[in-house]
């Protein structure tokens, strides 16, 4: 599979017009114009693509719910708040294709009835904003944005909006409150932002990935993009690898790549030699993986059955020498810290997770805290408003169902082993 995410990127230029007209950019767009909208939507729904924010949801799917909404405005937004940690996979196409994703938006704009949409840009991107707003500015000078687009009448809108920097804002509903001005804290559902979105109004929120996607299916077809892949899960995937391996970086691989090749094919392998431990497939909000469990397909349908997700596709990989314990400590400080506070078990969880494993990995365990630990994941689980509390649960959870022994060593022997 050639790139088609990431295609021309080695191109020092990559972000300029001029240089993505020259590849061919922008005729998806005047290919999508002479379609019908519903048409577009049947392309997209052909092709089998599923939203890359992390949860998988058709995109098809998705649009047809706003498609089918009567009221206007109609609003697209781009989620480009990638926080967590580990999760660089957008970044690439956000500062050297920012064409690409106008692209998509405009096609996904046009498809649905939106006439502006809005790149919900993660704070700390401050390089990724001057590209994407000079890039915006240089599709409004030849008419690939704004009103009568290419003499159509059909006009589309584009503004960058910089988030704060809370994690919790990469949730739809907690995006669409900040967008508004708003503390960024997550809606109840239903109702759907697809129907009940940014100031009321039907809303599609896609991620930089799925929306970069759109050019290209409009230029193969549906059922050209879908030979791409994995069956139920099509197309190329970004998978941002890091950690103990030998060639960190973003992989444009086909959805569905085994995650024993990402490590040891594509990023080189373990760094220094030493032994493969363990492995978040998707981020730290997925459920970590022991090194015997990692011949998985990397795809939204096969991960489930391997006790973790694909999530974001941000691999990270952790060797012989890292200390569980501190993991399972960092990861909690991180989800203590981007808590919204508005639900009990996830606010006073999260703190409560924080403070056993802070004591477990400074030597101050206690008899029990293993039990206590599992106590407090029980009652957070399925109980938390929105997917962090239930992430931050879930990391605790495959921590100690697969490194059970290391919490035990640290507060047996009130120090880690690998402690010289
Ligand atoms: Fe906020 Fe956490 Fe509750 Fe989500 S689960 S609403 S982040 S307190």
């Amino acid at each position: 599979m050639g790139k088609i995410l990431l295609k021309n990127i080695e191109n020092s230029n990559s972000a300029d017009i001029n240089e993505y007209l020259k590849i061919g950019g922008y005729k998806s767009l005047i290919k999508a114009f002479e379609m019908q909208p519903k048409d577009i939507i049947g392309e997209i729904r052909e092709s089998g693509l599923r939203g890359r924010g992390g949860a998988g949801f058709p995109t098809a799917m998705k649009w047809s719910f706003a498609f089918a909404d009567t009221k206007f405005p109609k609003y697209l937004i781009c989620n480009a708040d990638e926080g967590e940690p580990g999760t660089f996979k957008d970044r690439p196409i956000l500062e050297k294709n920012p064409h690409l994703l106008i692209e998509g938006m405009v096609i996904s704009g046009y498809a649905i009835g939106a006439e502006h949409g809005y790149v919900y840009l993660r704070g700390e991107y401050p390089y990724a904003k001057e590209v994407l707003n000079k890039a915006i500015a240089q599709a409004y000078e030849k008419n690939y944005l704004g009103d009568n687009i290419l003499g159509e009448n059909i006009k589309f809108h584009l503004t960058v909006y910089q988030g704060a920097g809370a994690y919790i804002c990469g949730e739809e509903t907690a995006l669409i409150e900040s967008l508004e001005g708003k503390r960024g804290q997550p809606r109840s559902k239903p109702p759907f932002p697809v129907n009940v979105g940014a100031w009321a109004m039907p809303t599609i929120i896609n991620n930089v990935e799925t929306l970069s996607n759109i050019p290209y299916i409009i230029s193969v077809g549906g059922a050209g993009y879908s030979k791409i892949g994995a069956r139920e899960c099509t197309g190329p995937k970004l998978y941002s690898v890091s950690g103990c391996v030998e060639k960190p970086g973003v992989y444009e691989l086909p959805m569905g790549t085994i995650l024993r090749d990402i490590i040891f094919n594509y990023a080189g392998g373990i760094k220094s030699g030493k032994k493969l431990k363990a492995v978040f497939p998707g981020g730290i909000s997925t459920p970590v993986l022991p090194a015997d469990n990692i011949d998985c397909p990397m795809d939204f349908i096969s991960m489930p059955r391997f006790g973790s997700m694909l999530g974001s596709g941000a691999v990270i990989v952790m060797d012989e020498s890292v200390c569980m314990v501190k993991v399972a400590y960092r990861a909690l400080k991180f989800f203590e810290h981007e808590s919204c506070g508005k639900c009990t078990p996830c606010r006073e969880g999260t703190d409560w997770l924080r403070k056993i494993l802070e004591r477990i990995e400074c030597g101050k365990g206690r008899e029990g805290d293993i039990e206590l630990l599992s106590e407090v994941v029980d009652i957070m689980y399925g109980r938390c408003f929105c997917p962090l509390g239930d992430s931050a649960a879930g990391l605790v959870m495959s921590m100690i169902k697969h490194f059970r022994n290391e919490f035990e060593e640290h507060i047996r022997d009130k120090k880690c082993k690998n402690q010289k």
